[in-house]
């Protein structure tokens, strides 16, 4: 490479690492977008808006919200977009999402990526989302949602039979006892997988259609495919 095609190549790693815009990782429930985003914001910075985090949040403070998310969380259907993308736009109103952000578990319908096509377009300035889905075979997704238990203190995530705590049900880090989350069952498994076919399958093709898409293999060590994600970001961006 010449020294002047190498200058323009670290400007544009500068402009990445300063700006990397927005981000979503997509993926089937336990296909490990939770464990990494929290890999990706070491990376870049920019914070990591988790639209399960926030409807659970919700769900815990007794908000409106959260009373009408409730039972749809535990059947594992989708809350309407009307009210998650409310929930979103008051969240990207923060000032800290001015670099960019890590969207997870949003996108989930067509009608949620438009809203937010729509919404960064009339934004001055905005980089354009660019999407990567984290692949999953079925039964290692049902081993992994199964056995997840979580600490509601400080978010750390476990699996029974995968990555078990040194002590059973309690937390590594604090030694908060773990939870289950009640949507982690096969039963809501199973309606996860089913909304995530039909609804957000086609959220994949519309930016897979845009060419802002790429796909990695989620079966392997965290570090590796925060490392995959990274690299194909940073193809998308070019
Ligand atoms: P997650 O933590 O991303 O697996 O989300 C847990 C549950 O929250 C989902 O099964 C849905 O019931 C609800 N949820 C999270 N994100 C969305 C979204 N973008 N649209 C609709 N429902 C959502």
């Amino acid at each position: 490479m010449s020294s002047s095609a190498s200058a323009v190549e670290s400007d544009r790693e500068q402009v990445l690492t300063t700006t990397p815009g927005p981000i979503l990782v997509l993926g089937a429930p336990g296909s490990g977008k939770g464990t990494q985003a929290k890999e990706l914001i070491k990376h870049w910075g920019i914070p990591h808006i988790s639209t399960g985090d926030l409807l659970r949040a919700n769900r815990d403070r007794g908000t409106d919200l959260g009373k009408i998310a409730d039972g749809l969380m535990k059947r594992g259907e989708l809350v309407p977009d009307s009210l998650v993308n409310e929930m979103v736009a008051a969240r990207l109103k923060e000032p800290d999402t001015a670099r960019g952000y890590i969207l997870d578990g949003f996108p989930r319908t067509l009608g949620q990526a438009s809203w937010l096509d729509g919404r960064l377009a009339t934004q001055k300035g905005s980089l354009p989302v660019v999407a990567v889905s984290i692949h999953v075979d079925y039964n290692q997704l049902l081993r992994r949602i199964t056995g997840r238990r979580t600490c509601p203190a400080c978010g750390a995530i476990y699996n029974i039979y995968l990555n078990p705590p040194k002590k059973d049900g309690l937390c590594d880090v604090d030694g908060t006892t773990l939870v289950h989350r009640a949507d982690d069952t096969e039963e809501a498994f199973k309606e996860r997988m089913r909304s995530y076919g039909a609804l957000t399958e086609p959220v994949i093709e519309h930016y897979r259609g845009l060419g802002r898409f790429a796909e990695v293999d989620g079966d392997g060590p965290i570090a590796a495919i925060a490392a995959g994600i990274v690299a194909a970001v940073e193809r998308l961006r070019q």
